[in-house]
């Protein structure tokens, strides 16, 4: 049986043998059980500014190129590949539809007689962890004016399942206020992947979850943005980008 702390939440066994060792997922697991209210996920989601979902649909007309949009619309390569799920080279066709982040209009691509510059691949080796799921990456980890984006932002229609990233165990799938629903995993290296903005979750608390697996849906919970989820990688208990945890798009 788990143990039942006084503040009324059970404590995972798996999450009381992980304090035999020590380390991230000890404090982890105590902070859920023990020090925080109940239903509280185990990693501090406040503050967090949401951008409003920005950018353009662009058809692509014969001769156009990945390489000459992004320059017409003063983007890079990368942005425009990742939001599209395209690889650098990707080879486009006449009435594809392109979403420009953070474009405010339509725009004409001049014609080019300069060739493209190579372009490689935006990152290498081996991802360990896949994408939650496939839509339009329209905000990038890092600061935002005074504050800090802990995460990623992808939106994609309500519903859409979201996927676990890797392996792992849930550490927390619950509600949280201006969140939605959140799904917050522990993989085994010492990874924590945390799903925001859902509109229901798949898993709970201790559950065992493999990677692919659906353990929520997109949700629309955020003020001004669109529906979406904010993904989050943490390593050593600190927020990475998680760009550089997941493959190349396709
Ligand atoms: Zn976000």
């Amino acid at each position: 049986m788990p143990e039942r702390p006084a503040n009324g939440r059970a404590c995972a066994p798996r999450a009381s043998r992980a304090c035999v060792a020590g380390g991230l997922a000890c404090a982890l697991a105590l902070v859920g059980c023990v020090t925080t209210p109940p239903r509280k996920p185990p990693l501090a989601l406040e503050g967090h500014p949401e951008p409003d979902l920005q950018g353009v649909t662009h058809v692509v007309k014969p001769g156009e190129t990945l390489w000459r949009i992004a320059r017409a619309y003063q983007v890079r390569v990368e942005d425009l590949s990742i939001a599209n799920h395209l690889a650098d080279s990707a080879v486009l066709t006449v009435g594809q539809e392109l979403f420009i982040p953070g474009a405010k209009a339509v725009l004409e691509v001049p014609p080019s007689d300069l060739p493209a510059p190579e372009v490689r691949p935006a990152r290498q080796g081996n991802a360990p962890l896949a994408w939650p799921l496939i839509g339009v990456l329209y905000a990038r980890f890092g600061p935002r004016g005074d504050t800090r984006h802990d995460g990623i932002d992808i939106a994609a229609p309500v519903g859409t399942p979201v996927l676990a990233a890797a392996d792992g165990t849930v550490l927390f799938a619950g509600a949280q206020k201006g969140y939605g629903f959140v799904v917050v995993v522990q993989h085994p290296p010492g990874l924590i992947t945390l799903y925001a903005h859902n509109q229901a979750v798949l898993v709970k608390d201790a559950e065992e979850v493999k990677a692919g697996q659906p353990i929520a849906k997109v949700g629309e919970t955020s003020k001004n943005s669109g529906p979406h989820i904010h993904f989050e990688v943490r390593e050593g208990g600190q927020p990475k980008d998680p760009l550089r945890y997941l493959p190349a798009p396709r």
